[in-house]
């Protein structure tokens, strides 16, 4: 049984960083370790998993989160790794829904074993949950994930929009993997009521060898779905969409693609990562800038803590390009999104 034995008062506090962009949303990941085996996330092998000591503890979570939310943060995402591997998750999260100014929180997940947890995530107040899916072919799922979970995440599908709880749809779009289920993936918003966002893939493979662009751009997937749906229109994108979001008339559901690669989306970042050994990350593609639960457990209080984060946050990089262009002197391509907070 997880204790959580600190209490914080709140007070409203809004983070501005060196850009003047606000900085609102966290996206915390709890572990490193999944349960699928992506081929373009992490090697057949998996990873060198964390030790259970360089993990950070739901109590460090927690203080960290509670901080950063009396700074300013408002959302939280939890994301890895695979949330659902981590044990106890729900004490978590269930801890997290009762901080007092955090407005929103939600998951990552690739619905392996999400679906008997998803009436407890709306008993908590989650109301929406992302979801990754790279293809609605069986087999293609397994090529791609090399595990044969796709029923179970299929029912996850289902249970989440039973529960009333808002689904985006993730899908990485990989040359010669699942380009031909961008097509049947739009199709869904048809009749399901859940947003699609297709998403450039990214260096971050886990397997040391760094790629050196992509032919699948956001401009590319956008006009082969403009080809098989002519009448797809712009939508208002949300404040701090990292998608552009379109609509096909007469559909339940919507279609983003996020140029997550191209990196379109920076100048109204408002965004950081904490990965689960605690580093915070200004941007995706930094080295990381600090060490939050090393700063914890070297006995910082609260006070402490919040000068150093505001350091932190005072030096943000323009942009993905300068946050790689800095770390290219200590290139780290071998980094799996499982360990990057994805
Ligand atoms: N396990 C959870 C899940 O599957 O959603 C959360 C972690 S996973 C690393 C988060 C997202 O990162 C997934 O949607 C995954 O497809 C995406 N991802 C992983 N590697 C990627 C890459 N190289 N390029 C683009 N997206 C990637």
């Amino acid at each position: 049984m997880v204790m959580f034995n600190f209490t914080y008062q709140y007070t409203n506090s809004l983070l501005l960083d060196n850009h003047g962009r606000k900085i609102n949303y966290l996206r915390l990941a709890v572990t490193d370790r999944c349960n699928l085996r992506c081929f373009y996330c992490m090697p057949e092998h998996g990873l060198n998993w964390l030790s259970r000591a360089d993990l950070m503890s739901y109590e460090e979570m927690l203080r960290g989160c509670s901080l950063l939310v009396k700074m300013g943060i408002e959302k939280i995402r939890i994301t890895g790794g695979e949330p659902f591997v981590r044990k106890d998750i729900m004490q978590l999260l269930t801890a997290l829904s009762d901080l007092d100014g955090l407005k929103e929180l939600s998951i990552t997940t690739n619905g392996v074993l999400t679906a008997p947890h998803v009436m407890d995530l709306k008993r908590i107040g989650i109301r929406s949950v992302n979801l990754s899916l790279d293809t609605l072919d069986a087999a293609r799922f397994f090529a791609i994930t090399r595990r044969d979970e796709f029923p179970d995440v299929m029912q996850t599908l289902e249970q989440l929009l039973k529960h009333d709880i808002e689904v985006k749809i993730n899908t990485v779009v990989m040359a010669g993997q699942n380009t031909r289920d961008i097509i049947p993936l739009v199709q869904l918003t048809k009749e399901m009521p859940v947003s699609v966002r297709f998403i450039e893939e990214m260096p971050f493979n886990g397997d040391g060898h760094s790629h050196s662009g992509i032919v699948w751009d956001y401009v590319r997937i956008f006009e082969e779905i403009r080809q098989h749906f002519p009448t797809i229109e712009k939508i208002v994108d949300p404040l701090y969409s990292t998608a552009y979001n379109y609509h096909v008339p007469g559909h339940t559901g919507d279609v983003g693609i996020i140029a997550a690669y191209s990196r379109t989306f920076c100048g109204t970042c408002n965004r950081i990562r904490i990965t689960p050994q605690g580093t915070l990350k200004n941007c995706l593609y930094d080295d990381g800038v600090l060490n939050i639960r090393d700063l914890i457990r070297s006995g910082l209080d609260d006070a402490e803590l919040k000068d150093v984060l505001l350091a932190a946050f005072n030096s943000r990089e323009k942009d993905g390009w300068a946050a790689e262009h800095k770390r290219l002197a200590n290139p780290h391509f071998h980094e799996s999104m499982a360990t990057i907070g994805g």
